[in-house]
């Protein structure tokens, strides 16, 4: 008998690089290097120079040229210099077959632009889906999944936010219980099998390359999406490239409105809440020199806001335009109410601490604007510390604001801007909110 010479790629390989962009002497765990040099061998993988005029890896031309030439730009996914190869997946595929979908009742308008997703997946044509905060946006993007898992493709679910990633994935996991689904973002624990739908931050798209049949892009608008040309060129790259493109957001920018008319996209806006109530319409509070008071008490407004939360057994967020001023105001909100904690973008505790709010073992968060979007916590009342400061736009406040009144049961609650002036961000936003109540679809 003749015997076979080949190499036969092991599933767990497979199911690793298969779309994947990958630094050949970076081993994953649950991988031999052995393993990645028969890839390279029976050319199951291609080879390229990760740094040429740019960073393959993420496409910045603003390199750093020291002994050797590196990105610094996408860095935290591990360091590429002049002297790394990337390799890219062309062999086969894993087939897909496993699918099974619980369907959730969508209200008219959630099903209308469910239509119309589906529609443009099957049109291969990008879709921009802006609906206002609690619209219900995620059950809006279930039909045109399922669509897609279901004829075997592979669909990501991208977004800036970590915090949205942990929120969605549970959340689409249990509407496709049989398909493998990955949740990737910095700190991640690993997951077996090749993921058919991936669930992940925009950054984790570096990794992968022409991977996607579909792409969806949920809070579009959220920084550091906006503001980063590497990371939008990363979905780009990420999908395969006919494959469409779905933008989600409540607060679509101008920018994306006016690309989303140029080059002919779907386009689908939902202005209601799915349970049919208004949007809870912010109101301003002066609360002048906070930042002085601060030093030593909390303003007796904002005491005062915050002691008939408590009384009336409400849990609230209170944000905050600066890491430092919230560490301030902490040790005295703890006076008021112990279990109060405070949230930003590097605490590694964050997850657990919003999940308490959640189950009602803390009363309430102080917060930077990392929870401005994508969070859901029943009953919430929210207060904004210094509206007027740069850091919230406009469409950080109606994010802010929409965090409230999402549950049907619990339509309505306060939305407090505490300022020391008022600025044209916060007109703004008060005004859309308004003028989307006033639209009744
Ligand atoms: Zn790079």
């Amino acid at each position: 008998m003749k015997k076979y010479k080949g190499y036969i790629i092991p599933p767990a390989v497979r199911d690793f690089f298969a779309g994947r962009i990958w630094d050949v002497a970076r081993v994953p765990d649950g991988i031999a290097a052995h393993d990645i040099a028969q890839l390279i061998r029976y050319k199951h993988v291609a080879m390229q120079p990760a740094i040429t005029d740019k960073c393959e890896r993420c496409g910045i031309t603003e390199l750093i040229h020291y002994s050797l030439t590196y990105c610094r730009h996408c860095l935290t996914m591990g360091r590429i210099t002049s002297n790394t190869t990337l390799m890219t997946w062309q062999s086969h595929a894993p087939r897909f077959t496993r699918f099974s979908y619980n369907a959730s009742k969508l209200s008219e308008a959630q099903q209308r632009v469910s239509t119309a997703l589906i529609a443009s997946v099957r049109e291969r044509r990008n879709h921009l889906v802006d609906a206002v905060c609690g619209a219900g946006k995620t059950e809006m993007l279930f039909g045109a999944i399922a669509y897609a898992l279901k004829r075997r493709l592979r669909v990501c679910v991208a977004t800036p936010r970590a915090d949205v990633v942990r929120e969605l994935a549970p959340r689409l996991k249990a509407v496709f219980p049989q398909t493998t689904a990955h949740v990737l973002y910095g700190g991640a624990p690993k997951e077996a099998g090749c993921p058919q739908l991936v669930i992940a931050t925009t950054h984790q798209l570096y990794h992968f390359y022409q991977a996607f049949d579909v792409m969806i892009v949920d809070e579009a608008d959220a920084f550091p999406y906006t503001y980063d040309q590497a990371l939008q060129r990363a979905v780009y790259k990420a999908k395969k490239p006919d494959a469409p493109i779905i933008f989600v957001t409540a607060t679509p920018s101008k920018q994306i409105l006016a690309q989303a008319k140029k080059e002919q996209w779907g386009h689908s806006s939902v202005w209601r809440r799915y349970h049919g109530f208004d949007l809870p319409v912010p109101r301003y509070a002066p609360l002048f020199h906070y930042h002085k008071t601060l030093r030593k008490k909390l303003p007796p407004k904002l005491a005062r806001w915050t002691t008939e939360r408590l009384a009336a057994n409400q849990p609230f967020l209170i944000f905050f335009a600066t890491k430092k001023l919230m560490a301030q105001a902490l040790p005295y909100f703890k006076q008021l109410h112990p279990t109060i904690e405070s949230v930003h973008a590097e605490d590694e505790h964050r997850a657990e601490k919003v999940q308490r709010l959640r189950d009602e073992a803390c009363v309430g968060l102080l917060t930077t604007t990392i929870l401005e979007r994508g969070v859901t916590i029943k009953n919430v009342q929210v207060a904004v510390v210094g509206a007027e400061a740069a850091i919230f736009e406009a469409s950080a406040l109606i994010q802010i604001s929409g965090r409230v009144g999402r549950n049907a049961n619990f339509a309505s609650g306060d939305v407090v801007f505490f300022h020391h002036g008022i600025t044209a961000a916060m007109d703004e936003a008060k005004r859309t909110i308004r003028k989307q109540n006033e639209v009744s679809v």
